[in-house]
């Protein structure tokens, strides 16, 4: 693939002041950006039936269509869907798009590897790469969706990477969401680890978008233990969580992996609901996926039951997240292709 710009990280302004130093019509470039956004199937210039064989041309010579290519849709038999994306430098980048009750929910990646290094997941193994920039993820997206296209899309950035370690881009990727594929704020979810300059920024930018934080454990050496560089730590977040809450009023959920003998146990349970207490916030619990050469099990049935009944018998919101994509490699913490080792 050349290294010419791609439409997607030319959006907005660049795009269309080219069009306009090009001597094309105004019109030319909301064409443009409909043929990206609502023809997800168009993969080329040559396939743009409305403009004039110079001017497809003359964008060829200036752009690339996308900044990736799609290598790979892998279906799962549960209905879910992994895609391999190849990028312009030879890494990969990996999404999942699932079939939820009434819409689809897409899952996308903000970096290249991750810094954080969680010690059940796969994606952090081998720290960071790169960021993404926000062509990348657009495209990412774009190669993603499922037939319906963007209507009706949740949109989880909780693949590869930590979103808020690449603000920046993040940002800008949002925007595009919103104002280019049209996906409403409430449809997003953004998961951190705990980055908190990150979290009062997007509570300022994006209101009315949803935040995930990964808490996995209830007490701070423990989930040191599970993410030795967690970037804040529980005594920290906490505060920040509610004033965000406060701001926004928006509940936040924390996303807590159900991890055999080390964090399922009725103690765990029980702090959990003691540090929660209080803080009107969502608990979703992940049954742990397999990834090679883990060191983790994921909890028993009858211990995941038991942690969701205390938590329930105490009144907190708690849901048990439905895992997808595992026979693909595509659940949570499975995503990391060789290539970017
Ligand atoms: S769970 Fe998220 S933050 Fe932790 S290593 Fe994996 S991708 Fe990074």
């Amino acid at each position: 693939m050349d290294a010419l710009p791609s439409i997607s990280e030319e959006l907005y302004e660049p795009l269309k002041s080219w069009f306009s130093l090009a001597g094309e019509k105004p019109y030319r470039f909301r064409q443009l950006t409909d043929w990206y956004f609502k023809r997800p199937e168009v993969k080329s210039f040559q396939e743009l039936a409305n403009f004039p064989k110079a001017l497809r041309e003359k964008l060829e010579r200036n752009f690339s269509f996308l900044s990736l290519s799609l290598e790979e849709a892998k279906p799962s038999p549960d209905g879910s869907q992994k895609q391999t994306l190849l990028l312009r430098d030879g890494f990969v980048t990996e999404t999942v798009t699932m079939p939820m009750e009434g819409h689809y929910t897409v899952c996308l990646s903000t970096q290249v590897g991750c810094p954080v290094g969680c010690r059940f997941c796969f994606s952090g193994r081998h720290g960071l790469k790169r960021n993404l920039t926000a062509g990348e993820m657009a495209d990412s997206l774009r190669c993603s969706l499922p037939p319906s296209g963007s209507e009706s899309l949740n949109l989880v950035i909780m693949g590869m990477g930590e979103p808020f370690y690449n603000y920046k881009a993040l940002k800008a990727f949002l925007n595009i969401c919103k104002d280019g594929f049209g996906i409403g704020s409430r449809r997003v979810t953004v998961s951190t680890v705990g980055v908190l300059p990150g979290i009062e920024r997007f509570a300022a930018d994006f209101p009315q978008m949803n935040l995930a934080v990964s808490l996995h454990a209830p007490r701070e050496e423990l989930r040191r233990q599970l993410i030795p560089r967690a970037p804040s730590e529980i005594k920290e977040l906490l505060p920040v969580l509610k004033k965000y809450f406060a701001a926004t009023k928006r509940l936040v959920t924390f996303e807590y992996a159900m991890i055999k003998d080390v964090n399922d146990g009725v103690k765990e349970a029980k702090e959990l609901c003691g540090l929660l207490s209080g803080f009107d916030c969502k608990v979703n619990l992940i049954p742990l996926n397999d990834v090679p050469g883990g060191e983790f099990k994921p909890s028993a049935k009858e211990n995941l039951e038991r942690f969701v009944n205390y938590l329930r018998e105490r009144d907190m919101n708690v849901t048990v997240r439905r895992s997808l994509g595992g026979t693909v490699g595509g659940a949570c913490g499975q995503l990391a292709d060789k290539r970017n080792n």
